[in-house]
């Protein structure tokens, strides 16, 4: 049977929603799909990896694989700047894998311009108190940061209208099983399933 084509989840929300805790579910439940590292100037926190997480690189290295056309899309987030590399993008699509980005709005529309059948999902917090509640007991940000996010997060949740799918995150198990599921209804669309439509055509 014809090899299913490669396809782009773009996985966005709010600060402090979860994404990560999210990710590492699904990621461990369905071992087919493959997680975008990304490129990130803001320093390291205390529980991550570099080269797991992120790749925690200087403004300078950020800049140069910019000028080199390293860099799929990039985004300033606070005072700092993420990033996808594109190398690994482009071979996982040609591998045909699901490959999942971790991503904030701006980001996602431009990958969105770039790759129009890409899936975008957005995680939206049961509230903006429980969100603030959940940025708070991280203890990774200083306060004038977590200000910062909550009014992010405001602005990103308005955007979420351009997202093709939201969840919300109430309960880890429940919205980490819902994702998987919009995940798994993708290998059925018509731009997966139309090689074997037409194998099942002309095979006969
Ligand atoms: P954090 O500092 O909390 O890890 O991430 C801050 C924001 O940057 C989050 O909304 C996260 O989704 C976003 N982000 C992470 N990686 C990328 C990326 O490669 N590109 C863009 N545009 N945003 C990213």
């Amino acid at each position: 049977m014809a090899n299913k084509e490669g396809m782009l989840i773009l996985f966005s929300g709010p600060s402090g929603v979860g994404k990560d805790a999210v990710l590492d579910i699904v990621l461990n439940k369905d071992k087919s799909l493959q997680k975008s590292i990304s490129l990130t100037t803001r320093d390291i926190r205390e529980n991550e990896v570099d080269g797991k997480d992120y790749y925690f690189i200087s403004m300078d290295e950020f800049e140069n694989m910019i000028a080199q056309g390293k860099v799929l899309e990039f985004a300033k987030y606070g005072s700092n700047l993420y990033g996808t590399p594109k190398a690994p993008i482009d071979k996982w699509l040609s591998e045909g894998k699901t490959v999942i980005l971790k991503i904030e709005v701006q980001g996602a529309t431009k990958i969105k311009e770039l790759y129009p059948d890409s899936v975008a999902i957005f995680v939206l917090p049961p509230s903006m108190k429980e969100l603030e509640n959940r940025l708070r007991s991280r203890g990774t940000e200083k306060e004038d940061d977590i200000k910062k996010r909550l009014d992010i997060a405001r602005e990103e949740i308005k955007r979420s209208k351009d997202y093709d799918f939201i969840v919300i995150n109430d309960d880890l198990e429940s919205v980490s099983n819902n994702v998987l599921s919009i995940v798994k209804s993708l290998d059925f669309s018509y731009k997966r399933m139309n090689n074997y439509v037409s194998e099942v055509i002309n095979n006969v």
